[in-house]
């Protein structure tokens, strides 16, 4: 398979390795965040983390689109269907991520709200056009990968005049992210996190190019390289980081330069503009509020915008005690941290979104039996 085999050669795999055994310093140790769930999910699949040195850890980021959405927005997802009835159109792991008082989008369907799932914006637009007598709204998530095709429907929704569809807009935005994590290396800020560089996310990045890194690499001085989702792309990207590291560089690098280039796709930044603009202020579950974090719609979509057509409580719902997710999602702890893992949570019952989401840690914990390395007592398993 093109572009696909090549990136899981084994004995190729074993060579980048060896290049990192010998390039990595014996007397320092390497931290290095992967900030996808999607790499996340490579390292523990194909047991990346077993071919790096002891003294290479990788420390599991935020970037779960899942999993940073804080309960208050999934409680007002669950009103719009509950309270005002809408037809509420959702991507799958959405609809298992506990929110306030042991609900969830699921368990709203069961109780006879109309929680439809859906695979695309399209999906959900011919809902729309199909029920006139509805609204439909579609609960919008994820990083700059998948805000295209949420322009995409708005602008087409307005173009139709399509009057019984809304956007719950939750798109964030992923440098920001990076900032506020590093922010959180101040001594003096209650989270701290020693961190050496970034894998930086490469569906994301073909999106937006490198570019929109540089500041942030500039300000924190911490190499960022732009890795493919494939274990080998993984590697690659390691040995990158590892050879900036060593040498005192701090740069902007790509790995995945298949996809991703500077500028990134501009077509696809000129739609995103024309219809979402910077919030002030977003909340993100596990980093709290952040400043331009985060879209909202324009106004001249406002008709489109379901947070305009409808009343939303302001929900002060949190994680269920003794969930760790917030933690996680900063880097602070590992899944195996968590008290409620495997025990009272697993992905049969989730209490929190990292163990629902198939890019949540708890999930790649759990799916590749990396608990059971760490209960025999593995260092080097996260
Ligand atoms: S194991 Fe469950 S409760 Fe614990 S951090 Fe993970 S998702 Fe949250």
């Amino acid at each position: 398979m093109k572009y696909v085999n090549e990136f899981r050669q084994k004995e190729l795999a074993h060579k980048i390795a060896e290049n990192i055994k010998a390039e990595v310093q014996p007397d320092r140790d390497y931290h290095i965040m992967e900030f996808c769930g999607g790499h996340t999910h490579a390292i523990f699949r194909y047991g990346v983390q077993d071919l790096m040195p002891k003294n290479v850890h990788y420390v599991h980021g935020p970037g779960c689109p899942v999993c940073v959405l804080p309960i208050p927005r999934i409680d007002n997802a669950i009103e719009l269907c509950e309270r005002h009835n809408v037809i509420l159109c959702t991507y799958g792991d959405m609809m298992r991520v506990p929110a306030s008082q042991k609900k969830s989008l699921i368990k709203a369907k069961a109780a006879g709200a109309d929680v439809r799932m859906v695979y695309s914006t399209q999906n959900a637009l011919e809902l729309a056009r199909q029920n006139p007598e509805r609204d439909v709204v579609f609960f919008a998530i994820g990083f700059e990968t998948t805000t295209p095709p949420t322009a995409i429907a708005l602008q087409q929704a307005r173009k139709e005049r399509l009057m019984n569809f809304s956007v719950f807009c939750n798109h964030v935005l992923t440098p920001s992210a990076i900032g506020h994590i590093l922010d959180s290396e101040d001594p003096q800020a209650d989270a701290q996190v020693a961190l050496d560089g970034f894998l930086g996310p490469s569906h994301v990045s073909s999106v937006i190019g490198t570019k929109p890194y540089e500041p942030a690499v500039e300000k924190y001085k911490k190499p960022v390289v732009i890795a493919g989702f494939e274990p080998l792309d993984v590697m690659q990207a390691s040995l990158m980081l590892i050879r900036q590291i060593n040498e005192g560089r701090c740069e902007v690098e790509n790995e995945y330069h298949r996809v991703v280039t500077r500028d990134g796709n501009l077509k696809a930044q000129q739609l995103v503009a024309e219809v979402f603009e910077l919030r002030d202020t977003f909340e993100w579950r596990g980093l709290g509020w952040m400043e331009k974090s985060a879209l909202q719609i324009r106004a001249p979509f406002a008709q489109w915008d379901a947070e305009k057509r409808f009343e939303l409580s302001k929900s002060t719902g949190r994680d269920v005690k003794g969930c760790a997710c917030p933690d996680i999602l900063r880097g602070m702890k590992k899944p195996t941290d968590c008290k409620l893992f495997g025990t009272i949570c697993t992905p049969e019952d989730p209490q929190g979104a990292c163990m629902v989401s198939s890019e949540g840690s708890c999930a790649a914990y759990w799916s590749y039996g990396r608990f059971r390395m760490d209960n025999k007592g593995s260092e080097n398993a996260a």
